[in-house]
Formats: structure tokens, sequence, C-alpha cells
């Protein structure tokens, strides 16, 4: 008689791309359920694990990046494996991790961003947030980006928690910075920084800005920088006072502390950092060499869509804004995976609660799930993902059941591993990360610093081989 997956002589055998939050999630998850004999390996394109925790979320944020103690327990868990350093599409195919694994998850993120199609938004020194974020904290594909910090005027287009990011990390003293784990490099840059004023252009009003309650109010606690908000872009508009008495209290918070922020005044500090609301950049100007020289501003006003959506509509006000360099942030978005089906429009993966679909048939695709921003696009804080990715492994515990899964010719661990140690002989486990970790740790601790990040995949593989030796 055959034995039963996930019972006790026959694990379910699960593959988890991706090791961000989602991923995390759904490995966690998965080894919570009591009666389930479960294998995990989780791989990653990269060798280090954590996904934007890592490289997404602010060097001077580390509570948030204190949520990794929860990674670790789950790779502590016996049946937990670490695959570093191993892309799907490169060194594995979709048709590969068929024959050896039950379960697929994808749980890749959203790794481009939306753009901005307006006349001069490919001039030089203007740049997706996404990358300037991804250079500061160290990612290996964007270490080698350069940013013109000499520049002292800069717009940050958007309004949610990365535009705040990447204003509070222009706006920082660099005591303050030097504190954090930010790139090396990026301190060394950002300590010859000329940026004096900084702009976050908003296309609504207060009401509708996505930031969380708790980034805003950082932003008028900032060591030298000064905040600025207009009083009367402070003032909502008939719609949106209407609009508060059906929204949550985080959108309350964010008015009254933007309404706070338009009372104050200078304090003389050396960054001058100005909220913008209801304006629409509509032309990057450039100068003789090519580079941003200024933006032109629409000013806008709100109205309500039939779903009573309060939209911004471009009036005949515009102004001309002096910047020279322009990070746009307003949304990551995924991109496909070769062979699995994409959902072009909302740049997710097609699925319906994380079972992906079929694109001809829009039936589940046997054995394939998603969870995180490559799922339901790029929303949420990293918390988000918790239940997002619980979601998904209920659907794949009832497929389970009802004996919807793969069935792979090599369903062994060890067969897995020799399979991949062949495509990637290089791989990294997650005892190398925990060695790789220590070393940074060490390595910032001596010159002061929480942690001195590792950005070249070269010496990431050195320094493994160097702490091996030691050991
Ligand atoms: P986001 O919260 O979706 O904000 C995107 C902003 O871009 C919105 O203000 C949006 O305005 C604006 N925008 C979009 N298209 C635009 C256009 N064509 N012209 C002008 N503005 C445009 O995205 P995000 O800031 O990239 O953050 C992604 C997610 O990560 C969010 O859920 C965020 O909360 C989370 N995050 C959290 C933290 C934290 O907790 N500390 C830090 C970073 C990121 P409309 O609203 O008008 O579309």
């Amino acid at each position: 008689m055959m034995s039963e997956v996930g019972g006790e002589s026959c694990p379910l055998r699960v593959a988890i791309i991706g090791a961000g939050p989602a991923g995390f999630y759904a490995a966690e998850y998965l080894f919570k359920q009591k009666d389930l004999n479960v294998e995990v390996d989780l791989f990653d394109r990269l060798p280090t694990p954590y996904g934007l925790v890592r490289f997404g979320v602010a060097p001077d944020h580390p509570k948030i990046k204190s949520v990794s103690k929860v990674f670790d327990r789950v790779a502590s868990k016996p049946g937990f494996r670490y695959f570093g350093f191993v892309e799907l599409g490169k060194e594995i195919e979709v048709s590969d991790l068929r024959n050896y694994y039950h379960q697929i998850v994808y749980t890749v993120g959203a790794q481009s961003d939306k753009y901005l199609n307006i006349p001069g938004i490919d001039l030089e020194r203007s740049h997706p947030a996404t990358e300037f974020v991804a250079w500061y904290n160290g990612h290996p594909d964007y270490r080698h980006l350069s940013f013109d910090l000499s520049q002292e005027s800069v717009a940050v287009i958007g309004i949610g928690n990365v535009a705040l990011d990447v204003a509070r990390i222009l706006s920082r003293t660099i005591d303050e910075l030097r504190v954090t784990d930010i790139a090396d490099y990026a301190l060394e840059a950002l300590a010859q920084s000329k940026v004096k004023e900084v702009y976050i252009l908003g296309r609504r009003g207060p009401a509708q800005a996505k930031f969380t309650t708790l980034e805003l109010k950082e932003l008028g606690e900032m060591a030298d920088a000064d905040i600025f908000v207009l009083p009367r872009e402070a003032e909502l508009d008939e719609l949106s006072t209407a609009s508060l008495a059906n929204t949550d209290r985080g959108t309350v918070r964010n008015v009254e502390i933007i309404q706070g922020f338009a009372q104050r005044g200078s304090t003389g500090k050396k960054v001058k950092l100005h909220i913008r609301f209801l304006v629409s950049p509509i032309e990057l100007v450039g100068d003789e060499e090519g580079g941003v020289a200024s933006m032109r501003l629409a000013h806008n006003e709100l109205y309500a869509t039939e779903a009573g959506t309060l939209r911004p509509r471009m009036t005949e006000s515009i102004e001309d804004l002096a910047v020279g360099l322009v990070f746009r942030s307003i949304g990551y978005r995924g991109v496909p995976l070769a062979g699995v089906p994409f959902n072009s429009d909302w740049g997710v993966i097609l699925n319906t609660e994380g079972r992906v679909l079929n694109q001809d048939t829009q039936q589940p695709v046997l054995g394939e799930y998603t969870a995180g921003w490559i799922k339901r696009g790029p929303t949420g804080v990293i918390g988000t993902n918790k239940p997002d990715a619980v979601e998904t492994v209920k659907h794949m515990l009832t497929d389970l059941a009802s004996g919807n899964i793969l069935q792979p010719a090599h369903p062994s661990a060890e067969e897995a591993e020799l399979f991949i140690r062949e495509r990637q002989p290089m791989y990294f486990s997650y005892a190398d990360w925990l060695l790789l970790n220590e070393f940074e740790v060490s390595n910032g601790q001596a010159i002061g610093r929480p942690r001195l990040k590792i950005s070249r995949i070269q010496d990431m593989i050195e320094a493994r081989a160097a702490s091996r030796h030691t050991d």
C-alpha cells in the first residue's frame, strides 16, 4: 500500500521560491500543522535570506527588521532547508521542481516599479525610488548605482511609506545614519550630500495619503530637518471631509498630524522637508546636459467616482518646481516568472486566494501556489504577509487532503539536494547565512555600527570560506 503523503513515513515536500516574509510565513504555517510531516526547501536567488526585510526596510527602522528573529526560528525547525543563490529560471526551472516536490509556492515579491509616463521621465537624475532603496540597503544588483547628491533640491513623487523612507534617508544627519546598517558606500555618499530641500509630492490630499501614522509622525522629529506643509494644502476639501466619517483611525490621525505640520515654521534646521498635496508632475524639464532641472506640476482637485473613490483631476493651474534629482515612489510592480501564469494588468501571478490559475482554463494549476506581493500586489506592511500566506497554505492543505498534489519522481530530500548542488555548487545553506550574519555583525561592531553589510556576492562567498576555515 502506498504511504500517505504528509504521514509519518512520507513527508509532504514543499519548495518555496523567495525567502522574504511571505516565504517564511508560509513555511511557518506549514510547520505549525500538528499532524503533518512536512519538509520545506526555501530558495532565494540571492545568498542572503529575508527579502525586503534586508533590502527594503529602511536602515533607520531596526525594530521592523527584528522580525528576522521570527524567520530564524522557522529556519531552525527540523525539515527546513535553505538554498540561497539558486535562481528559478536560471539554475533551476519549474519543471525541475515538479520532479522533487509535491507543492511549489512562489513568494518572489514585486521586483520592479510602476512607470510614470510623462515627458522627461527618463532624463538623468530621475530614478525609481526602489533603486535608491535597494542601493542604500546594499543589494548586490544595485550597489553599482550612483545618485547625484550634489543637487540641493530633490523631489520624491508619491505619498506612501516608501516615499517617506527615501525622504528621511535624504534628510538624516550622518550621525543618525552611522548608527544604522545602511550600506557603507551609501553612508559615504550621503556624508557628502548637499541636499537642502526635499519635496514629497502627492497627487491627492492629506486624507488620501498612504502613510502609516508612526512613519508620518517621525518626519516631524528629525534631528536636522524641519517639516513644512502649506496650510492651504492641509485643508480638506468637502469630499475629503465627508470621507473621514467612514474611514479608519489611521487616516484621521494622519490628517491631524499633517494639519499640525502646517502650523509649524522653520526652526533653522539644515534640511527643509516639504509635503505637497494635490499636485501631479506632468513633465520633467532638462538642462543642457540632459539632467533634470525642474519639474512641471499641475494642481489637482478631487472628484468622486461612481464607486465613491476620490480621484485627482488636473486643473489649469500649473507650477514649476526647481529640482535637480527626482525619485519616483509610486509603487512596486511584480515581474513574471518563466512558465508561471501572470496577470500583466495587475503585475501579479494569476491566482485565486493563492492557488495559481491556468491562463486558458482559469482552473487551478496542480501543485502550484503563491503568496505575498506577487500574489496580491505591493500593499500592506510586513505583517500583512502572514494572513496572506496562511490563506494560501490552507488551500495547500485542502488540496493535500483531497490528493490534488504533484507526484514527483524523486520525493526525497537527499535527491533534491544532490540535484541542486549539481546546478549550483555554490549554494548557501542557512548555516552559511548564519556565519555571514555573524561576520557582518562583528565587522560592524568593530567600528561602532550594528552591522557592516556585505553587498558583493563574491565577497559573501569569500567571507563564507573564511568563516568555515576558522570554525
Ligand atoms: P503605496 O503605499 O501604494 O504608495 C504609492 C503612492 O504613489 C501613493 O501615494 C499613490 O497615490 C502614488 N502614485 C501612484 N501612481 C501615481 C502617479 N501616476 N502619479 C503620482 N502619484 C502616484 O506604495 P509604496 O510607498 O511603494 O509602499 C508599498 C507598500 O510597502 C505599502 O503598503 C507600504 O505601506 C509598505 N511599506 C511600509 C513601510 C513601513 O511600515 N515602515 C515602509 C515602506 C513600505 P494614489 O494613492 O493617489 O494612487
